[in-house]
């Protein structure tokens, strides 16, 4: 716990090394840190933390306040990484589905929404609707090609088994 009286060393934020012997703290859950009188410098106070192995150091010597710091976590992988592998596994599916000769209707129906989600998040632009043919283009910017998709009309129920066949990459 930080003491409450001190809400300027509150603000120090936690070392990445432990102060005695330099080991990496990020991975450690809890570690001590303490508070040492600074020998100079603009801060009163400095802040000193201790990987498991350097107990006896922490103790050691003055010091202003100790403590048991708890360290979140590592955070997960950053969004936009977990987007984009997202994105690739529904490229590829689209592309898998396409290269059929006889798509099947549910075939067709879960191309139409790849196509839609590709939008969104994969590079696909749409180009053009043929009305006539029921045809939609879509340009995949990444690798400059034009992909058709028959136009279909989900209803509710299409639209949620289409769904349903790509929830493992959603
Ligand atoms: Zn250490």
């Amino acid at each position: 716990m930080i003491p409450a009286d001190d809400s300027r060393a509150a603000i120090h934020r936690p070392a990445n090394t432990c102060a005695n012997c330099g080991a990496p703290l990020e991975a450690v859950p809890k570690h001590a840190s303490r508070l040492v009188e600074s020998s100079g410098g603009e801060e009163e106070v400095v802040r000193q933390d201790f990987c498991p192995a350097c107990q006896a150091e922490a103790r050691a010597g003055e010091f202003h306040s100790r403590w048991l710091a708890q360290r979140p976590a590592p955070p997960p992988p950053p969004k936009r990484e977990t987007r984009r592998a997202q994105a690739a596994a529904l490229r590829e599916e689209f592309y898998r589905l396409s290269d059929q000769p006889e798509p099947s209707d549910d075939d067709l129906d879960t191309l139409f929404l790849l196509a839609h989600l590709l939008m969104k998040t994969g590079g696909f632009r749409w180009r053009e609707t043929d009305e006539e043919e029921g045809i939609l283009t879509f340009l995949d910017r990444h690798t400059q090609q034009l992909c058709q998709v028959k136009s279909v009309a989900l209803d509710p129920e299409r639209l949620s088994r289409a769904q349903d066949r790509l929830s493992h990459l959603l």
